[in-house]
């Protein structure tokens, strides 16, 4: 088997109501899938998490160094590729474009041994994730109290054991925000708060001292991913646990930031560390620093079932009769491609998402959806 074809697909819905986090406006809704096309008629799709052009570029400058290989020898394209862009690659759309074709590769081998990816990449420790709905962003020109209120109260009902807010506006709107939020939900739901790096350590740091009456499960992204003695620092100058790590891509940026004890939780995303197999060599990083591994996941319905597959296969830190999953991120906010580019949506039930079983991914595209969803 070999590889003959590399296309990128650009989805894109323009919303009708932007919203913002802490530094950005999303006025669209855009990402970037990659299909990997071998001689035998075999497919697979990847996603690659970031600007949606960037990523397609990238793929595209990358095609001559995978057409013509065995899709099979996924560690060896990875590490070809990673290396002949290295120097001007360690971090950005070099890592992110490498994502979405170790994915699609992955999904490639799992169609070709007929198996799941989590099967391949040694099994599953769970098969049934329990979710966190992801939302809480400020609608443009709305009350952001209001509006996080509304919205989690509705993820609750629909059967969420936690939910994340996006913070990041100030720290006395914020904590009005997560005190609102709060009180609707109840004390017995997991609440997170994601101020997307939009503080400095002295804002994040009164933000964390103020919330934590409000029994935050972890406080993400509170500074720039550049600046980790800041992450240092907030572990100690406030008591909520400090996330982070959607940004550090690689192995190297992310053993940098646990050298340096920057987090109690990391969260690398498949789509944007590298794919699976460097996502793969994180669980041992993370076991090793005795930090907790909870994935971060923004994307499609591909980004969701690669999310899924790496979910089942870290393992319980410590094995215990009372052992915890990593929480799934389940992105609640308006995206009509998300689920209708496949041709079976991976919905949750009551707050928990099921590993898809079938070959590779264990998604079928709709390819009606793609041409739907392309830009004009
Ligand atoms: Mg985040």
């Amino acid at each position: 088997m070999i590889i003959t074809e590399i296309n990128t697909h650009i989805l894109y819905h323009e919303l009708e109501t932007p919203f913002q986090s802490s530094f950005s406006t999303f006025a669209a809704r855009h990402h970037c899938l990659v299909e990997i096309v071998c001689d035998d008629g075999t497919i697979g799709w990847g996603e690659c998490l970031g600007p949606a052009d960037i990523n397609a570029a990238t793929v595209k400058s990358m095609a001559s160094m995978i057409i013509g290989r065995n899709p099979l020898d996924i560690e060896p394209i990875w590490l070809d590729t990673y290396n002949q862009f290295r120097d001007q690659g360690q971090r950005g759309p070099i890592h992110t474009a490498l994502s979405g074709i170790d994915i699609a590769l992955w999904d490639i081998a799992g169609k070709h041994y007929n198996a799941p990816i989590y099967q391949l990449m040694g099994g599953a420790y769970r098969t049934e994730i329990p979710a966190y709905a992801t939302g809480g962003f400020k609608p443009v020109g709305a009350d952001h109290a209001k509006a996080c209120v509304e919205e989690m109260t509705a993820c609750v009902k629909d059967g969420f054991k936690a939910v994340k807010i996006k913070i990041g506006f100030g720290v006395n709107a914020d904590i009005a925000t997560i005190k609102a939020v709060r009180n609707a939900i109840g004390a017995d739901i997991a609440l997170m708060i994601d101020a997307n790096h939009g503080y400095d350590v002295i804002d994040a740091t009164a933000i964390g001292r103020r919330a934590a009456e409000f029994n935050i499960e972890w406080f993400e992204e509170p500074v720039i991913p550049e600046a980790l003695t800041s992450y240092t620092d907030l572990r100690h100058n406030q008591p909520i646990p400090i996330a982070g790590g959607e940004t550090w891509h690689g192995r190297y940026a992310n053993e940098e930031a646990l050298k340096q004890n920057c987090v109690d939780i990391l969260q690398p995303d498949v789509c944007g560390v590298g794919g699976l197999s460097e996502a793969r060599k994180l669980i041992t990083l993370c076991e090793v620093h005795h930090v907790r591994l909870v994935p971060h996941v923004w994307g499609t319905a591909v980004a969701l079932a690669a999310g899924l597959h790496f979910h089942a296969i870290i393992p319980p830190s410590p094995p215990s009769h009372n052992q915890r999953s990593p929480l799934l991120e389940f992105d609640r906010t308006y995206n009509p491609f998300r689920q209708a580019i496949v041709k079976a949506p991976i919905e949750h039930k009551n707050g928990i998402v099921s590993v898809p079983n079938g070959p590779g991914l264990g998604i079928e595209i709709d390819r009606d959806a793609l041409k739907q969803f392309a830009p004009i």
